[in-house]
């Protein structure tokens, strides 16, 4: 149902029922994308509906997305498993599953491949990345196919396991990649994958609705698309406490039988749901304005991409914006909403000394750490959301997870 942008992405439905809308400037474009959030009315599935051009996805990627990880060979090989890949592994352990040939649909450099290898597992994985896939090889000596799972997987057949964590929120056609998935696995072979839950709308952080999330889905949703496909529900658990919102892992077996039917999911509680949050998100927003407006001279961003992206459509700050500063080299020389991508060492050597806004939700005091451990001055930085911005950084497994979940 992938080409049909009109249909819901799920049961085809043309019942849509939309809750927000986002006007985006993009990185390297003229005019900002706009974008809709909407609910299904018949299966309540909530998604990014019609969703942004493949074309459009695959530029942003390229321009934005940081996969590889930064780091000595050495250490990366010695450091801890992430938050993400110990959630995976206390589930496969919690099951039963007994180590065989694993497989993982978007294993960027490798790194959760790494530990299940740790514990006894052969395995490969896929990566649209080339510089991912080369760091798989170089740093962790795992093999990874370059491409996305609908190129990989058609030449993977009789894995024990599917490791698919924080991507089927950003697929087109979630059904026909489960399909895929399903066909990849032999008989009792098992998929393991964690997505974004759909739950406690009065707990979600700001821009919780994003350009790259296809998807949001609820336990009920997720579980019966697994069922559609021919797996049986294991396990499912909802982490509501690890990351900045809350996760869904979920272990589910290719099933030997016909799949189970499971009750269709309940519509009215997705278009609450979708509603509770948008006025969430609508009033966070406005306070993160109120904060802005005491300012009104010139100022940096820190930050060039999608939160940045969000503040600028939800404040009236992009005439009073110098330029956008950001650590990646790749962004640097770019543009975002007109203003130049400059970089840190740019910024601190400006003749200006305006204030620098923090635009980044997940990584800001992280950035603030950076910022005033290279010298910037205390009193020009502007955290938007830390209560206390000059309290301790987080630990370093906390930022690669941070960094892992920002993906
Ligand atoms: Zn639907």
């Amino acid at each position: 149902m992938a080409e049909t942008a009109g249909h819901c992405a799920l049961c085809g439905s043309l019942d849509r029922k939309p809750v927000q809308t986002q006007r985006l400037a993009l990185l390297g474009r003229d005019e900002p994308c706009a974008i809709a959030f909407c609910v299904c009315g018949d299966c309540g599935h909530i998604q990014q509906w019609p969703p942004a051009p493949p074309a459009l996805m695959a530029h942003h990627y390229r321009s934005i997305a940081t996969y590889e990880v930064f780091g000595d060979a050495e250490s990366l090989r010695a450091a801890p498993a992430s938050r993400h890949a110990r959630r995976f592994l206390a589930l496969v352990a919690d099951i039963g599953i007994t180590p065989g040939c694993a497989y993982e649909i978007g294993c960027a450099s490798g790194a959760m491949l790494h530990q299940f290898r740790l514990h006894g597992w052969q395995v490969q994985g896929c990566d649209p990345s080339p510089s991912a896939v080369f760091q798989a090889a170089e740093i962790f000596g795992i093999p990874a196919d370059l491409g996305d799972e609908a190129e990989a997987l058609p030449h993977q057949r009789e894995l024990d396991l599917i490791l698919a964590c924080h991507v089927l929120e950003h697929l087109y056609d979630p059904r026909a990649a489960l399909a895929r998935f399903h066909a990849a696995l032999a008989k009792g072979g098992h998929l393991v994958l964690e997505v974004p839950c759909a739950i406690l709308p009065e707990q979600l952080p700001l821009g919780w609705f994003t350009f790259e999330h296809l998807h949001y889905y609820r336990q009920a949703v997720l579980e019966r698309l697994l069922a559609d496909a021919g797996f049986e529900i294991v396990e499912t658990r909802v982490d509501q406490a690890s990351e900045h919102y809350p996760v869904m892992t979920i272990a589910a077996r290719k099933g030997e039988q016909t799949p189970q039917t499971l009750p269709g999911p309940d519509a009215s509680a997705g278009l609450h749901l979708a509603h509770s949050y948008a006025a969430r998100d609508k009033l966070l927003w406005t306070a993160t304005a109120l904060r802005l407006a005491c300012i009104q001279e010139p100022v940096f961003l820190y930050g060039a991409g999608i939160h940045t992206a969000q503040l600028l459509d939800h404040t009236d700050l992009l005439p009073r914006v110098i330029a956008i500063a950001d650590r990646d080299s790749k962004k640097w020389g770019q543009v975002q909403a007109g203003k130049p991508i400059i970089s840190p060492a740019e910024l601190l050597a400006h003749p200006s000394r305006a204030p620098v806004v923090i635009s980044s939700y997940v990584s800001e005091k992280e950035i603030v750490t950076a910022l005033l451990e290279a010298g910037l001055a205390p009193a020009r930085l502007m955290p938007l959301y830390s209560r206390n911005p000059m309290g301790p950084p987080e630990s370093s497994t906390d930022q690669r997870a941070m960094r892992d979940s920002a993906r």
